[in-house]
């Protein structure tokens, strides 16, 4: 479903408001514009808002076997998780105040709470708030950015894989600077629309596809210019993550990390071969608020 004033607006830019968008796909449920401009990729019209208690339900966590906690996660779950929260307590010099903005069943808040961040984390799924204080944390808060107010600013607010999701993506990271202590920094993941397996598999990429929920793509370049535009100065970007070795052989990846250590340091070296040139899966920015 779509609203009829999305549908009639012109296309321009969402990011840089050029006129000069291309239908990049087009089909019975959805489409993308790309812009000839800056290169970024949203869909236009957006979907209309869905209620994400449906979308994302007690099953969507019970079938994706996602009610478990921190200590039982697999390997490459725990690795990706300790390494994120290493970075961001060595730029903060120390662990301080943190806020994780979509923090699902809470494993990132509970991970930087045992490391010494007063972390907090909200939610707007219901069953993924109830399932986070089932398997570890009460600290995961039910509720929508726009509509939660916090006693107090943070140090550090993370947004992993949630920007690519939101219809105004620009407005939370506002609001997100508005939260942040003087030089407070914002942590923001997502899959990568300029790495190697988009620009291999063009329009097959997996995260077109609507299941994902993705309503806009993001390119190092792209996300640096978002982030400009809401008042931070990017300190870091990285992508990471393009091979998965194990597949020919029909491993699982969690296998080849742990069982064939021949496999995982290949895939290793490749991974970052093609991630330190900016083709890697997975986008990773730091940025700290500015003071204009
Ligand atoms: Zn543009």
């Amino acid at each position: 479903m779509r609203s009829e004033s999305a549908a009639s607006r012109p296309a321009t830019c969402y990011l840089c408001g050029s006129p000069k968008t291309r239908l990049l796909i087009a089909n019975q449920t959805y489409s993308f514009q790309s812009c000839a401009s800056c290169g970024f990729r949203m869909e236009d019209p957006l979907p209309s808002p869905r209620d994400d208690d449906e979308l994302y339900g007690d099953e969507f966590y019970r079938e994706r076997g996602l009610e478990v906690g921190l200590d039982e996660q697999n390997p490459i779950m725990r690795r990706l998780i300790a390494e994120r929260l290493r970075l961001l307590t060595e730029l903060n010099g120390s662990p301080g105040t943190l806020l994780d903005i979509g923090a699902g069943t809470g494993l990132f808040v509970e991970a930087s709470t045992r490391a010494g961040w007063r972390a907090l984390g909200i939610e707007t799924s219901a069953a993924a708030t109830r399932i986070a204080a089932r398997i570890g944390t009460s600290s995961v808060r039910h509720g929508r950015l726009e509509d939660v107010s916090f006693e107090e600013k943070f140090d550090v607010v993370t947004l992993w894989d949630v920007l690519e999701h939101l219809a105004d993506p620009r407005a939370t990271l506002r609001r997100i600077r508005e939260l942040l202590n003087d030089g407070g920094l914002v942590a923001v993941s997502l899959p990568n629309v300029a790495g190697l397996k988009a620009r291999a598999l063009g329009l097959r990429w997996r995260y077109y596809r609507r299941e994902f929920g993705h309503v806009s793509h993001f390119s190092p370049e792209t996300l640096a210019i978002l982030l400009e535009q809401a008042g931070f100065d990017p300190v870091q970007v990285r992508t990471s993550g393009a091979f998965n070795l194990g597949k020919p052989f029909h491993l699982d990846p969690v296998d080849v990390v742990t069982k064939h250590r021949v496999l995982a340091r290949l895939q290793s070296m490749a991974d970052g071969a093609v991630g330190r040139v900016g083709l890697g899966e997975d986008l990773r920015v730091i940025a700290r608020r500015s003071n204009t």
